[in-house]
């Protein structure tokens, strides 16, 4: 009798054995076609650029254009090739997230003094929009994380934010914390994320609407290597969007001073 339950139980393990090697074999096609359809996505965003470099340094070489011609295809070479060295060293930056070899150097930071120093700096951009920002966060909040990479991380929310919210509007940045969390939100009342777009946009080359935001300089990386940046701290980062009235991220990352 003894003998008899040994097997079953041997088939069982089997079975789930079994199981789990289907599980594995389907996780693994599906990260195969994940990995394809980004290098696919990868070839795409390299060579519309690479086109338009080659379309205007060819009609350049011919030479048969005013010289304002001539200067404004320089100006877009110029500026076509500064968007391929960012997309470039996003990309690299992923592969290095990737692989774990992506290093963040945390440090113990008063926050108010970093947001003040990123609010300095985005500031010139949105008093040139007539955009209002109005900033509030309390002094005295103590964080330990990699105070350039929250910047990048911030910075790159309030471009965003700035590049989908039109003249004379607002933008907002609010800090606040409770026993655990330090939580910034960046609002604005700009066009908003349709729902069916939200699930996507912290997806690696995810546009909303492809051809307008490769126009306005974006890489589609942005909010990927947000993410990551925050998860590598232990933090989250969220949307909340309605069309029409605006959107808000919101990064929470644990307190400096509750687990040091
Ligand atoms: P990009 O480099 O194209 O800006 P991101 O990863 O930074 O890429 O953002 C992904 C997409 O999310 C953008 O293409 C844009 O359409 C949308 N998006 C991000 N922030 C906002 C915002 N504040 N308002 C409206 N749309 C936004």
């Amino acid at each position: 009798r003894h003998k008899v339950e040994l097997h079953t139980d041997r088939r069982d393990e089997l079975g789930e054995l079994a199981a789990s090697i289907t599980t594995l074999s389907d996780d693994l096609e599906r990260l195969k076609n994940e990995r394809n359809e980004f290098l696919a996505s990868i070839s795409h965003e390299l060579r519309t650029p690479l086109t338009y470099l080659k379309g205007y340094a060819d009609i350049i070489s011919r030479g048969d254009i005013s010289g304002n011609e001539r200067n404004e295809y320089i100006e877009i070479i110029r500026e076509e090739t500064e968007q391929l060295v960012v997309l470039v060293k996003n990309l690299f930056e992923l592969a290095k997230m990737d692989q774990n070899r992506f290093i963040i150097n945390k440090e113990n930071v008063v926050f108010g003094n970093l947001i003040h120093t990123i609010t300095e700096r985005i500031r010139p951009a949105l008093e040139e929009k007539n955009i209002t920002f109005s900033v509030r966060c309390p002094s005295h909040i103590n964080a330990h994380i990699d105070p350039e990479r929250i910047q990048q991380v911030l910075l790159n929310i309030l471009d965003n934010a700035k590049k989908h919210t039109s003249q004379g509007k607002r933008i907002s940045l609010e800090v606040s914390q409770n026993k655990r969390d330090i939580i910034t939100m960046i609002s604005d009342e700009g066009e908003g994320i349709p729902e069916e777009d939200l699930p996507y946009i912290f997806e690696r080359l995810y546009r909303v609407e492809k051809s307008r935001s490769r126009l306005s300089g974006g890489t589609g990386l942005g909010l990927a290597i947000a993410k990551e940046i925050v998860e590598f701290h232990g933090g989250t980062i969220k949307v909340r969007s309605k069309l029409g009235e605006g959107t808000s991220f919101i990064m929470t990352l644990q307190r400096g001073d509750s687990h040091e």
